[in-house]
C-alpha cells in the first residue's frame, strides 16, 4: 500500500466556500493540437470546486483510502521541521503544485528513501532537483496542458492591465475618486504596439493566438520556429536571438521554462536593451528575472510596468520588493490554478496515480523523468545536467 504525501496551499482565510460564483464550468475534453484532457476512471469531486487547497485534497482521499492507501495532506512545507519534510521518509508518492511548491532539493530527496513518484499537479517541475531525482530513479510527472490556456488568459489580462494602467485607475474609484487625468496619464492602447513572446510553446503560442486580433505586431523567439502557416495566419515573425527581440518590442510576455540557461536571464544588461517605457509580463518563473534589476528598471523608467504571478521563492516574504515596486500589476501565483484549471489538473493527478498504482504506463506527455533519464515531455522541455540542481529546487 502506498503513502501519498500531498502539499497544497492553505484554505481560504474564511474557510472553504459554501457556495461558488458560478454553478458550472465548461466541460473541456481536448486541448489545441488534439491531446485529450485527463481521462481518469472516475473523479470524486464536482468540477468547479476548490480542490487545490488543503481541504480540497485534489479530490483524492476517497479514491486512495478506498484502495487502502494513505493520504497525508499539508500546507506546512518549508524548513526542516515542516510536516512535509518530517513525513518525507514515509512517502512513496509526493504531490505538489507550483503555486505552493513542496521544494524537493537533493537534501530532501536523500531523506525520501521510499519515494518513487513526484507529481506536479499543474505544469512546471523546476521545484524538483531533476538531476537528483533522475539519479535516484524517481519518476517525475506533471499534468501537461491542464492549465496552459488558463495562464495564457492571465498573461493577456496582465498585458492589458499594464498598458491601460488598470490597477491605479481601479484603486482610484475604490477610494471614492473621479480624477480622470490621473487615471489616464499612463494609459495607452495596445493597438499598433509590438508584442514579443519569449518561447512559443503551449502557453506562448496561445498568447500569440489571443493577441493577434488586437492589431499588434507579433514577434517571438523560440528554439524552433512555429509552422510557417501558423506564422502567416498570426502575422508572427520569429527573431532568433532574445537580445534582438527585447530591443524591438513594446511589450514582452515570458513563457520559457526555468532552466540553467534561463536562470536570471533578465539582468540589468538585458533590461537595458529594451526600449524606454517597455512592459514585461512574466507568468513563467520568477527566477528568470534578476529580482532587483526589475525594480531598478521600473524606478528608472526603462520599464513602464511589470506584471506576472510568479515569485521567488514562493510564498515571497512580506517585504519582497516586488510587492511595493512602482507600476506593478502582480498577482499571487494563481494563473494556472483557476477553478477551471484545478478541475483538469486534479483529474490528471488522479489519472497519473491510477496508472502508477496499477503498474500501467503514464501518458508520455505527462512524463518528465522516468527510469533514470528525462522522458516524454521532459526530454523535450527540460535539462538535467548531472550535479546541477534545477534552479528553483532550493526554494531560495
Ligand atoms: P512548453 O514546453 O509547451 O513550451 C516551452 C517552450 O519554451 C518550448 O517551445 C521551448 O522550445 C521553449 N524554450 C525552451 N527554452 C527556451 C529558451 N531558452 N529560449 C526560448 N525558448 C525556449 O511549456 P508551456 O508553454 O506549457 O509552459 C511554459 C512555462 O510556463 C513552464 O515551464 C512553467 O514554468 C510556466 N507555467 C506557469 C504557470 C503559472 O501558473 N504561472 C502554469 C504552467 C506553466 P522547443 O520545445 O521548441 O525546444
Amino acid at each position: 500500500m502506498a503513502t501519498v504525501l500531498c502539499v497544497l496551499y492553505p484554505d481560504p482565510l474564511d474557510g472553504m466556500p459554501r457556495e461558488y460564483a458560478r454553478d458550472a464550468i465548461p466541460h473541456i475534453t481536448a486541448y489545441p493540437g488534439g491531446a485529450t484532457a485527463p481521462t481518469p476512471r472516475a473523479v470524486d469531486f464536482t468540477p468547479g470546486e476548490l480542490l487545490g487547497s488543503v481541504s480540497g485534497e485534489l479530490g483524492l482521499r476517497g479514491f486512495l483510502e478506498a484502495a487502502g492507501h494513505t493520504l497525508i495532506v499539508t500546507s506546512d512545507k518549508d524548513g526542516e521541521d515542516s510536516e512535509f519534510e518530517r513525513r518525507l521518509p514515509e512517502a512513496d508518492v509526493v504531490i505538489s503544485q507550483p503555486f505552493w511548491p513542496g521544494y524537493l532539493d537533493a537534501r530532501r530527496l536523500a531523506k525520501a528513501t521510499r519515494l518513487r513518484l513526484a507529481i506536479t499537479a499543474g505544469i512546471g517541475s523546476d521545484h524538483v532537483d531533476l538531476a537528483e531525482a533522475i539519479a535516484r530513479g524517481i519518476t517525475v510527472a506533471e499534468v501537461t496542458y491542464s492549465n496552459s490556456i488558463s495562464v495564457a488568459e492571465h498573461a493577456v489580462m496582465q498585458i492589458l492591465a499594464l498598458v491601460r494602467d488598470f490597477v491605479p485607475a481601479h484603486e482610484l474609484v475604490r477610494a471614492g475618486g473621479w480624477d480622470i487625468a490621473d487615471a489616464v496619464r499612463r494609459s495607452y492602447d495596445l493597438e499598433g504596439m509590438t508584442v514579443g513572446v519569449m518561447a512559443a510553446g503551449r502557453i506562448g503560442r496561445a498568447v500569440l493566438e489571443r493577441l493577434a486580433p488586437f492589431g499588434v505586431h507579433l514577434v517571438y523567439t523560440d528554439k524552433h520556429p512555429l509552422p510557417a502557416d501558423v506564422e502567416q495566419r498570426l502575422g508572427a515573425r520569429r527573431i532568433e536571438r532574445l537580445e534582438d527581440l527585447v530591443a524591438e518590442v513594446d511589450v514582452l510576455s515570458i513563457h520559457a521554462p526555468l532552466q540553467p540557461e534561463t536562470f536570471r536571464l533578465f539582468d540589468d544588461a538585458m533590461l537595458a536593451r529594451m526600449r524606454r517605457g517597455s512592459y514585461i509580463v512574466n507568468t513563467a518563473r520568477a527566477a528568470i528575472m534578476d529580482r532587483d534589476a526589475v525594480v531598478r528598471a521600473l524606478e528608472s523608467g526603462r520599464l513602464a510596468g511589470y506584471a506576472g504571478d510568479v515569485w521567488y521563492p514562493q510564498p515571497p516574504a512580506a517585504n519582497h520588493p516586488w510587492r511595493s515596486m512602482p507600476h506593478e500589476a502582480m498577482t499571487p501565483h494563481m494563473s494556472g490554478s483557476s477553478l477551471s484549471a484545478q478541475t483538469r489538473y486534479a483529474a490528471g493527478t488522479r489519472e497519473i496515480l491510477e496508472c502508477f498504482l496499477d503498474g500501467a504506463p503514464i501518458r508520455d506527455e505527462y512524463l518528465i523523468a522516468e527510469g533514470g533519464a528525462l522522458a516524454g515531455a521532459g526530454a523535450v522541455a527540460y535539462t538535467a545536467r548531472s550535479g546541477e540542481a534545477s534552479p528553483g529546487s532550493s526554494g531560495r
